[in-house]
């Protein structure tokens, strides 16, 4: 069986250099907050081309900061309105609601699955503060256009890039670096994944730096002294010392992945397998490779007979969910559509060549 995600060999290939990684931190002494942690921030800010980065406890975590860091600030209240994509995973949404603030969900561009800059105009009102953009799958959204439309509107402008680490535009401007914020997860699964929950907020303005960071440590920048109501999430030094050795692969990871959809793209052809959009360019990072079929469940089922095994992004879509019942009225067509058809084949680093070809043998003969 091919796996969807093979994380072991993906980690494998760097055992050596986490033994020793894990041997630096277990030798120290300290495990939160040190040594590990600082040059990770460090590192990730630099290769980010952003000033400063915090890590926290995971992604959800970040963009919830990044909300609450706001609030603080003055610059969000309670009952604020919250521009973002309805296709997206529900983490961006959730942290929204976690603040008190209403997500007002936007339909995405059928060709990129990101958040439409035609439809922010319809979605305005007098109480939209923030806009949030989504790298969905690893792709970069238009945030020429978006950092326009904020600027314009005087919107914050943040960042969800939990599945784009490293994704850049024309110019090299890195995914995370266009807005007055934002936020990475570094879940197992993520192009930066580490060996457990982590995530990290990344940002120019550095008194925004100076609260996420407390906020993140009970509110505290003093020891016992507390400003703020905050939490605590933070990313501790064994999953910073492994981020550091993973970080180092991640351009030539991405590199790999976009070598792969390449061949894909090029390779499968099917009158009834409509293939991702991408003008080979470094905006995308393949976090997910996602193909579109009317039948998908059909798809699956021939694929996992062919030894591949392959995975949904995502089966029901926000405002379908339980969770946000106030919400089961609204129709979002497009959205609803990418979440019927959507499924998402094996693309990772570690995947071998044997495989690609088999993968891409297997999708052409699809009836
Ligand atoms: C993974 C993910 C998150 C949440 O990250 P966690 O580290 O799992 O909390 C948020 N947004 C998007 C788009 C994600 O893919």
């Amino acid at each position: 069986m091919i796996k969807f995600l093979d994380l072991q060999r993906i980690n494998q290939r760097h055992e050596a250099e986490f033994t020793e990684a894990l041997r630096g931190v277990l030798d120290s002494g300290r495990y939160i907050r040190g040594r590990q942690l600082a040059a990770f921030e460090e590192e990730f800010a630099a290769y980010c081309g952003v000033p400063h980065a915090i890590g926290t406890g995971n992604g959800l975590d970040a963009l919830t900061l990044i909300l609450r860091a706001f609030m603080e600030q003055g610059r969000l209240k309670p009952g604020d309105e919250v521009l973002l994509p309805a296709n997206t995973y529900i983490a961006s949404i959730l942290a929204v609601s976690a603040c008190g603030l209403i997500p007002v969900p936007v339909e995405p561009d059928p060709l990129s699955f990101n958040i439409d800059p035609e439809r922010l105009e319809a979605a305005i009102t007098a109480r939209t503060r923030a806009l949030m953009a989504v790298h969905l799958y690893g792709r970069l959204a238009d945030m020429d256009r978006l950092a326009v439309f904020a600027a314009e509107r005087e919107l914050l402008l943040i960042e969800d890039a939990a599945q784009a680490h490293g994704a850049c535009d024309a110019q090299g401007h890195r995914a995370g670096s266009f807005g007055h914020a934002a936020a990475f997860s570094f879940y197992p699964g993520k192009n930066l994944g580490a060996l457990g929950d982590g995530g990290a907020v990344i940002t120019p303005d550095e008194e925004l730096a100076r609260i996420v960071r407390a906020l993140g440590n009970y509110g505290s920048e003093k020891k016992y002294l507390h400003e703020m109501k905050g939490v605590n999430s933070r990313l501790d030094e064994m999953q910073a010392a492994l981020l550091r050795v993973k970080l180092r692969c991640l351009d030539a990871d991405n590199e790999r992945r976009r070598e792969i959809a390449g061949r894909y793209l090029r390779e499968i052809s099917h009158p009834e397998i409509m293939l991702p959009h991408w003008d080979g360019g470094k905006n995308h990072v393949f976090h997910l490779f996602v193909v579109r079929h009317p039948e998908r469940k059909k798809l699956a089922a021939f694929l996992s007979e062919k030894g591949i095994e392959t995975a949904v992004h995502y089966p029901v879509p926000p405002h379908k969910q339980g969770a946000y019942k106030e919400w089961r009225q609204h129709a979002y067509p497009l959205t609803e559509a990418i979440h019927r058809e959507v499924l998402s084949l094996p693309l990772h680093p570690a995947l071998h060549e044997d495989e690609v070809r088999h993968i891409i043998a297997s999708l052409n003969q699809f009836p």
